[in-house]
């Protein structure tokens, strides 16, 4: 799916990661988070302490990943990666932990999807620098306890309710991404074209930019496709109307929406008579995991009011029957 906000292949992060700012000047939007956190680095560096636990949520592709690495960077500390889901045993962890510096980042990626047994790991971890360890089975376990350098832990999640609240009350600092503005989009999409040489004018930023839904990675991929598109067709220089015809045919629409969206709104629109419509009848009807349609592609059509989340399900708004010109049946 070309607008699907995860990382799609190899050459993609390869790509993601060189268009990736490195310093938080250079993070565009944002602007609440932004100055948070540069008023709590400042104070953490005056202090030469390391930088409280922080948990970024947001849907994907919003700039989680990129923003711990900024934060190191502007900690003047390492950061060493890794995700929920590879974590698999108390080991994994306790391994990452023993070889932190003092004021290093760790950085876990998708934290609500710790085990339980490494999540019980993080608590004293984080709280006391201490690493509380059994090793061993059986008659012979014992347990031991480890001194841990001070170190942040940043934490990225897509779902804030998925995660345990033990876990949720050790992180001083939470800091919720927001979908991006036209206008901030516009910039990234600008700033990426200079970064791979392209020619491409504003109105032809501001066209990609309108289709991105509201997400960096999705406005940075449909920016490689349409220079394809105008390199092949148009000598490469890329103005509104190659932009506009190249998504066109990439089947973005104007709202930014592929088949997938205009699939789930039609079906609540046209098979559930505009909902509300529970969560398991829609991932039936569209074929999808009920996950995909909650993490990935509803948030933003929430956001930009296409659908409503009510405690009966979801339901399409007269924006929804607009958009397909259609007039509503109650
Ligand atoms: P996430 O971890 O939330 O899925 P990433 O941090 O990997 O998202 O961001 C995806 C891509 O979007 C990055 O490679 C970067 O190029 C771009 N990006 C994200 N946030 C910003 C931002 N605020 N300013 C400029 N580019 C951004």
């Amino acid at each position: 799916r070309l607008i699907a906000p995860q990382e799609q292949d190899t050459q993609e992060s390869v790509i993601d990661r060189a268009m990736r700012p490195k310093k938080l000047t250079d993070y565009t939007g944002q602007k609440e988070v932004c100055s948070q956190l540069e008023i709590f680095i400042a104070a953490a560096r005056q202090r030469g302490e390391a930088l409280d636990h922080t948990l970024i949520f947001g849907p994907p592709g919003l700039g989680k990943t990129t923003l711990a690495n900024i934060i190191a960077n502007e900690m003047d500390a390492s950061i060493k990666s890794t995700s929920g889901p590879v974590l698999e045993k108390a080991g994994d962890l306790a391994a990452m932990l023993t070889n932190l510096e003092p004021n290093d980042v760790l950085f876990i990626d998708e934290i609500h999807r710790l085990s339980p047994a490494v999540e019980e790991i993080l608590y004293s971890a984080m709280e006391d620098y201490q690493l509380d360890i059994m090793i061993g089975e059986g008659p012979a376990a014992r347990s031991i306890k480890l001194d841990l350098p001070p170190f942040t832990l940043i934490g990225a999640t897509t779902r804030a309710g998925a995660l345990t609240s033990p876990l949720r009350a050790r992180f001083g600092i939470p800091l919720r991404l927001e979908f991006y503005n036209v206008g901030d989009l516009t910039s990234i999409v600008s700033r990426s074209a200079q970064v791979l040489n392209l020619e491409l004018d504003q109105p032809g930023a501001i066209e990609v930019a309108k289709r991105s839904r509201g997400t960096p990675r999705i406005a940075n991929r449909l920016l490689r496709r349409v220079r394809d598109f105008a390199e092949v067709k148009y000598q490469g220089s890329i103005d509104k109307q190659v932009a506009a015809e190249a998504l066109g045919v990439l089947d973005v629409d104007s709202e930014g929406f592929d088949f997938l969206d205009r699939k789930l709104l039609l079906t609540i629109v046209e098979k559930f008579a505009g909902g509300p419509v529970g969560l398991d009848n829609l991932a039936a009807a569209i074929g999808e995991e009920k996950e995909t349609i909650e993490d990935v592609i509803e948030p933003f059509l929430i956001q930009q009011g296409f659908i409503q989340r009510t405690h009966r399900g979801r339901m399409a708004t007269d924006k929804t029957f607009l958009h397909f010109g259609l007039g509503k049946t109650d």
